[in-house]
């Protein structure tokens, strides 16, 4: 298979816009969940920019779980992170989840991201493998590191190497955590596959207050980066508050990320 270690034994190292992620030093992307205005989002790509982040993250199509929850600005979403772009030099990573949304997200965005609940929407991913953007591909709410790796397959197969992964938590019997933060699918994926893989502890635990010590070990397990979450002010976002660190935060865990990955 063309994501198997066997078929491809050295690690790949996936170009985005000129920045490696697999190459060693873990790449951060962060910013909020979900574009909300232009200055929500530029003043987010300020504070993701000066604590040393390569890429800003920010939803413009958001895979809501209620249809009466906001659900995205849409292009307009694309134009300010476009310009966000613009402004910080930061990579673009955002979230495509319709087939019909692919050439416009590739317009704008550097990396085209499929989220947790289209990981198996293989219509989605047949199309994303030919849509010439490199991809990062979540992990499913329920999937197996084997469904996984066949979902990066399907994107591979259409002739976009280009794929990362990111590990966002399944779906167990506890509840006290958004979902469980599956850890060991870091050491489990870089034995069976040469793809680059991130870990997102803040879909992973729904809690911003355990986004730092996850995200210290996800770096020490291995990780090629991280995604996370961050806003000017997560007690007024529209989605995904509780899980989002302040400036002060980010700030804090970024510092301490620096200082592990010497040691990597
Ligand atoms: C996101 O990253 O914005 C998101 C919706 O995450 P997930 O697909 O992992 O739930
Ligand atoms: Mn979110």
């Amino acid at each position: 298979k063309l994501a198997s270690r066997e078929f491809h034994p050295q690690s790949s190292v996936i170009d985005v816009a000129g920045v490696k992620i697999g190459d060693g030093t873990p790449v951060v992307m962060a910013g909020p969940c979900a574009v909300e205005s232009k200055e929500q989002l530029f003043e987010a790509a300020e504070i993701v920019k000066a604590a040393g982040a390569q890429f800003l993250r920010g939803g413009a199509y958001k895979p809501r779980t209620s249809p009466y929850s906001f659900q995205g600005l849409e292009e307009q979403g694309l134009k300010y992170l476009a310009e966000a772009r613009e402004r910080t030099g930061l990579r673009v990573v955002t979230e495509v989840t319709t087939v019909e949304a692919i050439d416009g997200v590739a317009e704008y965005a550097d990396m085209l991201q499929v989220g947790a609940r289209n990981m198996q929407n293989f219509g989605l991913l047949k199309e994303v493998g030919r849509c010439g953007k490199p991809v990062l591909l979540k992990r499913g709410l329920a999937a197996t590191i084997d469904e996984w790796l066949n979902a990066a397959e399907y994107i591979m197969n259409e002739g976009n190497p280009n794929v990362v992964l990111c590990e966002r938590g399944i779906r167990t019997y506890e509840t006290y955590t958004r979902n469980t933060l599956d850890l060991s699918a870091v050491a489990a994926v870089k034995h069976l596959s040469h793809l680059p893989i991130i870990v997102d502890p803040s879909h992973g635990t729904g809690k911003w207050r355990m986004v730092k010590p996850m995200a210290f070990a996800a770096v020490a397990a291995g990780a090629d980066g991280l995604m996370m979450e961050v806003h000017p002010n997560p007690a007024k976002a529209l989605s995904d508050g509780p899980q989002s660190l302040t400036p002060e935060n980010y700030q804090e865990v970024m510092a301490g990320i620096q200082k592990l990955s010497q040691f990597m």
